[in-house]
């Protein structure tokens, strides 16, 4: 299951696009010095797939992107959503996820990737190797390919 805390729309966290961000609670990661603590306790409502909608629905036209912004506790409801997006919506409205996961879960690969998500963000917190912004850290952005590989695109984080 799960959660969300509260949506926003964002400029940065996906190159190039405009993305409604939302931030989910329950994260197992426990990353030393967590720059979003509050996530990683039970708070905050169950992100189903209506409410999801529902929330997207409210934003089409004005953003490019939905982000569901962790959800390491449950990949597989992380990737049933945002392939929901893709079927529902097409190519007009990229997905991304933010996991806080060195590596993809099994079986996060080949269609079964690509279906679900255009962009996936790999890495734990780092506090001393900075967020993707910083071109010490240790995350990664990758764009998702038709046949599921990926693509770092980490570097577009750093020319500005
Ligand atoms: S993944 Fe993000 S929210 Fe989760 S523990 Fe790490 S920094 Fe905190």
């Amino acid at each position: 299951m799960l959660k969300y805390v509260n949506h926003d729309i964002v400029f940065s966290e996906f190159p190039d696009e405009v993305t409604l961000a939302v931030n989910l609670s329950l994260c197992p990661n426990g990353c030393p010095g967590c720059h979003s603590s509050y996530l990683q306790g039970d708070v905050g409502d169950e992100l189903t797939e209506t409410r999801l909608l529902a929330l997207v629905d409210g934003y089409l036209g004005a953003v490019t992107c939905v982000g569901l912004m962790g959800g390491d506790n449950d990949p597989v409801a992380v990737r049933h959503l945002c392939r929901r997006l893709k079927q529902l919506y097409g190519p007009a409205l990229r997905t991304g996820w933010y996991s806080g996961r060195s590596r993809l879960p099994a079986g996060f690969s080949g269609a079964a990737l690509s279906e679900a998500f255009d962009y996936v963000k790999l890495g734990p917190y780092r506090r001393q190797l900075g967020p993707l912004s910083s071109s010490g850290t240790n995350q990664r952005l990758y764009r998702v390919q038709p046949d599921g590989s990926m693509e770092d695109i980490t570097a577009r984080f750093w020319r500005h």
